[in-house]
């Protein structure tokens, strides 16, 4: 058998090497290093998968995200909401621009924002909303925008870990996870589902405005070279990593479709076992699994990893401590206790390996040792 990882990216390069060693060596050869031909072919091609106006690469998801709320003039002050229940940055460029993040729980089901939540969260402050799609599902969107509509917000997609996820609407239409907001954000770090060789990422709008300050942003706040007429950043995407991911976005829905195979597998082995709960599929989203994670209930769960590690299966705690517990973001507004599902879920879930190149071979191993555990 395959030796295990959470995620193999050496067995899907060797599928797809020729093609991104002759995508790479024709960088090499060009010595466009930066902005060339490469970067603005896979722009394009990335707004035709998206079905949106305006991608703007730039170099990873965190400054995916920063770029758009510097983008949105947000103010010192302004409230942005967004969950307790994410990877750490979401919430670290709200602070970073010393906005003001304000927490809400999740789902318990799909472990993505509860909308009922958000609402209760605003106040005269609030500016924008950041939901995060989660482990590869679209948040409720269409609650999300009407809430925005509403109290006239702003909603920033963090789509870090959903690129390629379909929503669909109450009247039968649908949108890619990303293209639904004002604005969405994506990353192209190598164990996201999009993923390069390095360090990349993304920001996807249909508003020319926003896309015409954005992309003054990642570049210096440069109108005119050598003019500044705003403080801006270095953001790029390198002319190497648009190679590398022009060959996988030309694979990205065959590759959610083998991640949904290794799903419906983990799901048929777990489905009706008593002490977990297998990922909920919310009707209104595709799933591109981004993780497989599982609840479980009254199980010793460090003995459990550790007995799938004695095993050499690898399991991961997708995320072990919640947003307001996190020591350099402890906030006098914020208590234990105060996001219930967050914590319970901080408590309970883990993952299993989640890839393309899973194997039936690979997945019975790692079912029967799951179960063994549980059973014994
Ligand atoms: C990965 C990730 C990011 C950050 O992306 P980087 O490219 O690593 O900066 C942000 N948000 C979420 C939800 C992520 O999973």
């Amino acid at each position: 058998m395959k030796k295990l990882q959470m995620v193999d990216l050496r067995s899907q390069y060797l599928d797809i090497k020729a093609e991104i060693d002759k995508g790479i060596q024709e960088v090499i050869d060009s010595c466009a290093f930066i902005n060339g031909a490469a970067v603005s072919g896979f722009q394009k091609e990335l707004e035709q998968f998206l079905g949106v106006k305006h991608v703007i690469p730039c170099a990873n998801g965190t400054d995916a995200l920063q770029v758009s709320m510097m983008a949105l003039d947000l103010k010192p002050g302004d409230e942005v909401i967004t969950t307790s229940f994410t990877f750490i940055a979401t919430a670290e460029v709200i602070a970073l621009l010393k906005l003001v993040p304000v927490l809400v729980d999740v789902d318990p089901g799909t472990f993505n924002i509860d909308p009922a939540a958000i609402e209760r969260a605003v106040t005269p402050k609030t500016k924008a909303i950041v939901p995060v799609h989660l482990f590869g599902q679209t948040a409720p969107m269409e609650e999300i925008m009407s809430i925005a509509a509403k109290h006239n917000l702003f909603v920033i997609e963090d789509n870090c870990q959903a690129i390629g996820s379909d929503y669909y609407f109450n009247d039968g239409t649908s949108k890619k996870a990303g293209t639904i907001g004002n604005i969405g954000c994506t990353s192209f770090f190598p164990s996201k589902n999009l993923g390069c060789y390095g360090d990349g990422g993304a920001i996807f709008t249909n508003d020319d405005d926003l896309a015409k300050q954005m992309r003054i942003v990642v570049n210096h706040g440069m109108t005119v070279r050598y003019y500044h007429d705003y403080i801006g950043v270095n953001s790029r995407l390198d002319s190497i990593q648009a190679a590398v991911l022009r060959v996988k976005l030309a694979r990205l829905d065959e590759y959610a479709s083998r991640r949904r195979r290794a799903a419906d597998f983990y799901d048929n082995a777990f489905n009706n076992h008593p002490k977990l709960r297998v990922p909920v599929r919310y009707a209104k989203s595709s799933h591109v699994f981004h993780q497989y994670t599982l609840v479980t209930s009254g199980v010793d769960r460090k003995a459990l990893i550790e007995y799938l590690g004695s095993k050499e299966i690898p399991a991961m705690i997708y995320y072990p401590v919640p947003m307001h517990m996190q020591k350099a973001y402890l906030d006098p507004r914020y208590k234990p206790g105060d996001f219930p599902v967050t914590e319970h879920l901080c408590e309970t879930v883990f993952s299993l390996p989640m890839h393309t190149e899973l194997d039936p071979e690979q997945l019975t191993y790692i079912t029967h040792h799951v179960l063994e555990f549980l059973n014994r």
